[in-house]
Order: C-alpha cells, then sequence, then structure tokens
C-alpha cells in the first residue's frame, strides 16, 4: 500500500469565533489516501490555517520541506520510520509546536488505515484492551458562584464521578477563584473527583508567578482538588518543580508540549505529577505511547489532553486501555458543531467511556459535516 496524498481541511462553525479556552470552535481534518483506497482520518486541535499551510508547503531544501509531498509513495505501515521522517525535512521549521501538530494529525491518520487494513481497532494495535475508562467531564469554569453550583450538579446528576472546570471564570481575582472552587466542591459533595485548570491568565493585579500560586493553591487545598493544572506558563519549568515539591496535590501539565524531548524536561526538571500530552498535538499516538511509557518510568500518570471532536475522543481513549499508568478520558462536555457533529462520538455510559471496536479509529467520519463546516473554498 502506498500513500497517494495528505488532504489537510480546516472547518470553522458558523458565525463568530469567541475569545475563550474552547478550542473546538474552528478544527482540522487530516485526510491521508492510499492507492488501495483506503483513507485514514486525523485531527489537529492548532491552529488550522498554519497547520495546512504546514502540510501543504513545497520543498524549500532538504531539511525544509512540507510534511505532506513527503509521504507521497510511502507505505503507511512504516509508521515510526514516517514520524522520523517527517521530523526530518522540517527540522529547519519545526522540532516542536506547529510542526510536531500537524505530524500529530497525519501519524493519528496512519494508524486509522493501519487499522482499517488489518481489520482491528487501533487499540489492538497499541496493545490495548476493550476496558472502559473513568471519563471525566471537562468544561470551562462559569462565571459565578451560582452557574458553577449548577453547572457541577448537572455533570454530577450525568453520572460523571469526576469533573473539571477550566479557565472561564478563573483569573478575576484570587479571592474570585477560591469562591468558585468552593461552590463547586459544595455542588459536588465530598465524594467527587474535582480537578481545576486554574488558568495562567495574568492580569495587573494577579501576577502568575510561583510565589502567587503558592498563596493560591494553599487556599484551594482544602477543597481537596484530584489535581490542579497548568497553574503557571509552560515555561516555567523551575516554578512547577517547586509547587510540585511544596504541594500534596497534584500538579499537572503537558498539554502545551511537544515531543518525547519536550515531556523528558517537564517531568524531569518540572517534576509535574500528572502528565498530560494531547495526540493531536504532542506528535500523534506514536509519541504519546512514548511520552506516557517515559512517565511510567517516573512512576507518574498519564492522563492524554482531550477536547476537539469524536477523532481525538477516539485516539485517546485507545492509547489509554494501552497504557498501563493511563486511568482517566478528558470528555469535553460543551457543544459546539465541530465537536458534535464532525464525527459519530464514543459512547459514554454512566461515567465510563467504551472504547469503539470497529477497524482503525472506529468512528464514523461525517464528511456532509465537513463540507458544511470547511472554510478552504
Ligand atoms: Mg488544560
Amino acid at each position: 500500500m502506498k500513500i497517494t496524498s495528505v488532504e489537510a481541511i480546516p472547518v470553522r462553525q458558523k458565525g463568530t469565533v469567541e475569545l475563550i479556552n474552547d478550542s473546538a470552535q474552528d478544527g482540522i481534518i487530516i485526510k491521508v489516501h492510499t492507492d488501495e483506497g483506503i483513507t485514514g482520518y486525523g485531527e489537529v486541535d492548532s491552529a488550522p490555517s498554519v497547520i495546512k499551510a504546514i502540510i501543504d508547503a513545497p520543498v524549500s531544501h532538504r531539511l525544509c520541506q512540507g510534511l505532506g509531498q513527503a509521504l507521497i509513495g510511502e507505505d503507511p505501515f512504516e509508521i515510526d520510520r514516517l514520524w522520523e521522517k517527517m521530523y526530518f525535512v522540517s527540522t529547519f521549521y519545526g522540532r516542536r509546536g506547529a510542526v510536531v501538530h500537524a505530524m500529530s494529525g497525519i501519524n493519528i491518520a496512519l494508524y486509522d488505515i493501519v487499522g482499517k487494513a488489518v481489520g482491528q481497532p487501533i487499540y489492538k494495535l497499541l496493545g490495548g484492551a476493550a476496558r472502559p475508562i473513568r471519563a471525566y467531564a471537562s468544561v470551562l469554569m462559569p462565571d459565578t458562584v451560582e452557574e458553577t453550583v449548577e453547572l457541577t450538579k448537572g455533570l454530577c446528576d450525568r453520572g460523571f464521578t469526576a469533573v473539571k472546570l477550566g479557565w472561564g471564570g478563573f483569573g478575576q481575582s484570587m479571592r474570585r477563584d477560591i469562591e468558585l472552587v468552593a461552590a463547586a466542591r459544595d455542588a459536588a459533595g465530598p465524594a467527587i473527583d474535582l480537578m481545576f485548570d486554574i488558568g495562567f491568565i495574568p492580569t495587573e493585579a494577579y501576577p502568575i508567578d510561583a510565589v502567587s500560586r503558592v498563596k493560591l493553591i494553599r487556599e484551594l487545598e482544602q477543597f481537596d482538588p484530584y489535581w490542579i493544572e497548568e497553574p503557571l506558563f509552560p515555561d516555567d519549568l523551575d516554578g512547577y518543580a517547586k509547587l510540585s515539591e511544596m504541594f500534596d496535590v497534584r500538579i499537572a501539565g503537558g498539554e502545551n508540549e511537544t515531543t518525547r524531548y519536550g515531556f523528558r524536561e517537564l517531568i524531569e526538571i518540572g517534576k509535574v505529577d500528572i502528565v498530560q500530552p494531547d495526540v493531536t498535538r504532542c506528535g500523534g499516538l506514536s509519541e504519546a505511547r512514548k511520552i506516557a511509557d517515559m512517565a511510567q518510568a517516573h512512576h507518574l500518570t498519564c492522563v492524554p489532553h482531550c477536547w476537539s471532536s469524536g477523532i481525538v475522543e477516539a485516539a485517546s481513549l485507545h492509547l489509554i486501555t494501552a497504557i498501563p499508568n493511563g486511568c482517566l478520558l478528558e470528555y469535553a462536555v460543551p457543544d459546539t458543531p465541530i465537536r458534535r457533529e464532525i464525527s459519530e462520538e464514543i459512547e459514554v455510559r454512566d461515567g465510563f467511556a467504551y472504547p469503539p471496536d470497529k477497524p482503525g479509529l472506529g468512528i464514523e467520519v461525517s464528511e456532509d459535516a465537513i463540507e458544511t463546516y470547511r472554510i478552504d473554498r
């Protein structure tokens, strides 16, 4: 089997895209086509027009090439070699950030092709099992105490035993951050695991540095958070290490990191407790597996970041069933057309997600929805 083309299709919801922390208002779908008629789907949770440019770019020179043309004629089964080839041909402008994001979407599509070709779900290719994975409901933190109570209660009533509230209303003031977390705990009761993605949102009155965060996390600990996520800007690895060593509460991070090389530093210098690679950004399923294994070697839990369509949900779920240090799936609950319509969703019942057992990703992607929301023609 040979790859015949790599297609990058940017999609965007109708109307406005708001300046909020919901990255599923737009997206980019990757389609890798083959000479045997099998098409693999992937997705990238990044800046869609940038990812498209990286995939569609022509050759500038040997170490500066668009990713798509470099894969034409290659065997999609050679997933690991093709990962290294993409990394090599983009050395001049890549190695981290958007290029690795683009590689991630292609890597997921290659797994989808191989799964479809051999008639097996991706979790089997990764050595995983059809085991249910606890799903945590993930949602933006509301602005007010009243909304936080109502939202948290509603998610618990839906059967979720773990809920994460993040960004959104966080960052208005330290006092308000504490009130919102208190309201969520009050609404959930003591038995629910609550995670807080407190957002590195600097204001003049509320700096984001390790000293300020020590004060806040010391206040939040009384509400028994399961983890505190990204309390600092992702580059402040010394600050992360300080918080991790100072507090009993788990410190989580990694959604903005890429490659085994970046995660090595996050783990060894930043000393995070929960490692959160996003399979559509960190380098794909191949790289997420390596990162999860590195986390395991440090006796750390890996909970992939997952916030977009059913494609990233399915890919993440396949991976989690295969790693010994995976126990939770991030399940984004906000409704956007990109999340709900681009692909079939994975099955989530009573707070558990069930890996799809059809070949490849195991979910249907809607070509009609892609046509409705694509913005490249
Ligand atoms: Mg986050």
